[in-house]
């Protein structure tokens, strides 16, 4: 009965949405309920959520769907209008950043974000190059989609370069990695581009977030500001506590960026996303760009984001991700005692996970392998999904909420999955 119902809807999307439309796992999985971090397909089953980093503060939220809807019933319209929810949240969340800090935009989508961001690069430096690593994801504009090396544009413009992805299974010095950005910068000038800005998650989470000691960026980051280039920090993914140990991912890092863009998590599954910039970089913005978005910043998203930022305080919820992230983590480790293909267990508060290999002393990398596991994993219940260069590390990103109990119930899938599937 499932399948049946499963493969209509697939039959229906592609003739209504187009084909190539991705889902995740080679069964997918039909949703209709999700509390916390639980999900219920249609027919009533349950599983842990470890992935969806968007419903930040749990699934269905009763604070944030309780904000949504007393501010639907009262008021929505566009920021054209004056309303406090917009300019509160601005002056509540830029608390959260350090000087200069202090400005900030609303759009719907971290995509729109990351193309202000590029737009505000090149307002206040007056130059068109911009790099990213070959192994990340920015969103889906038509200038973002320029910085994916993974889903190419059929158009690649020449004012982008690309870096290596940095690894720490596989390290590449701080200097090194450095010297991929000066020769990337190199040949934008070059092109005569000139170099805007270095864009980076600062946890690079497409790229299979490698652990980088603090500082690691700073030598890179130096040759970015002697070029007249601004640093851009796409928060994301690692953003809102989800490291454990810090707020933002780029104070994990130890940098402070120009301009930060953030999303997913904001409105807890309400489409609303940011850029934090400063008081100049937005000035040179606005002086170049005449700029409007509808829906950004309308009341009931300042409401839904409003409330999120709220829950994770007043639920202490950066806290638990760091101490059940660190539990889950020893978990992994406790598993690689008794499974060879964990080559390396990694990541902060919670967003972690474990690269898989066939071979622990050539860290060859265990793609097909990681592939079924997650299909594995999802028959159990367990949702996770895998990444990286390589596409053999098991990412987990679960809602903040995520509790010991869910860690061990996890731990039990991944120790099962391991020992079931072939290694080949
Ligand atoms: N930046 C990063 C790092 C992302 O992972 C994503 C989405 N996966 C985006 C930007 C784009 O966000 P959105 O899908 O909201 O446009």
């Amino acid at each position: 009965m499932d399948t049946v119902v499963s493969e209509t809807l697939l039959d229906r999307r592609e003739r209504l949405l187009g084909p190539r439309m991705t889902t995740f796992y080679d069964e997918p999985v039909h949703l209709v309920r999700g509390l916390g971090t639980k999900l219920w397909d249609v027919e009533g089953r349950e599983y842990l959520d470890c992935y969806n980093n968007v419903p930040h503060v749990g699934h269905c939220h009763p604070k944030v769907v309780e904000a949504i809807c007393r501010q639907a019933g009262m008021l929505n319209t566009h920021t054209r209008y004056l309303h406090e929810g917009i300019v509160d949240y601005a002056e509540d969340l830029t608390g959260t950043f350090a000087d200069p800090l202090k400005s900030m935009m609303v759009t719907c989508t971290g995509s729109e974000a990351n193309d202000i961001a590029l737009r505000m690069a090149r307002a206040v430096t007056g130059n068109a190059g911009v790099i990213a690593t070959d192994h990340t994801y920015h969103g889906n504009t038509d200038a973002v989609s320029q910085l994916s090396c993974t889903n190419p544009p059929p158009n690649r413009w020449d004012s982008v370069e690309f870096v290596p992805a940095p690894d720490s299974y596989r390290p590449v010095s701080a200097q090194d990695w450095a010297g991929h950005v000066e020769a990337a910068i190199r040949r934008l000038e070059e092109k005569g581009h000139g170099l805007a800005a270095l864009i980076i998650c600062p946890f690079f989470a497409n790229e299979g977030f490698p652990d980088l000691p603090e500082g690691w960026l700073t030598p890179a980051i130096e040759a970015v500001r002697k070029a007249g280039g601004v640093i851009i920090a796409d928060e994301v993914q690692p953003g809102f506590g989800r490291l454990g140990t810090h707020f933002w991912g780029h104070e994990k890092a130890g940098f402070l960026p120009d301009i930060v863009t953030m999303g997913k998590p904001m409105g807890n599954g309400h489409p609303v996303a940011g850029v934090v910039t400063s008081r100049k970089v937005m000035e040179a913005f606005r002086d170049t760009f005449r700029y409007f978005n509808t829906f950004g910043g309308n009341p009931v998203s300042m409401a839904a984001a409003q409330a999120t930022l709220d829950v994770i305080r007043e639920e202490g919820l950066q806290e638990n991700a760091r101490v059940v992230g660190d539990y889950a983590r020893e978990g992994l480790r406790e598993l690689a005692a008794r499974h060879d293909c964990i080559g390396d267990v990694r990541g902060s508060g919670l967003f972690f996970g474990a690269e898989l290999v066939l071979d622990r002393e050539a860290k060859t990398p265990a793609t097909a392998f990681t592939k079924n596991v997650a299909n594995a994993l999802r028959h159990k219940g367990v949702l996770m999904n895998f990444l990286g260069v390589h596409y053999n590390v098991l990412k987990m990103r679960p809602p903040m909420v995520f509790s010991r109990d869910d860690a061990d119930r996890m731990l039990k899938a991944v120790d099962e999955a391991l020992g079931e599937v072939p290694l080949a």
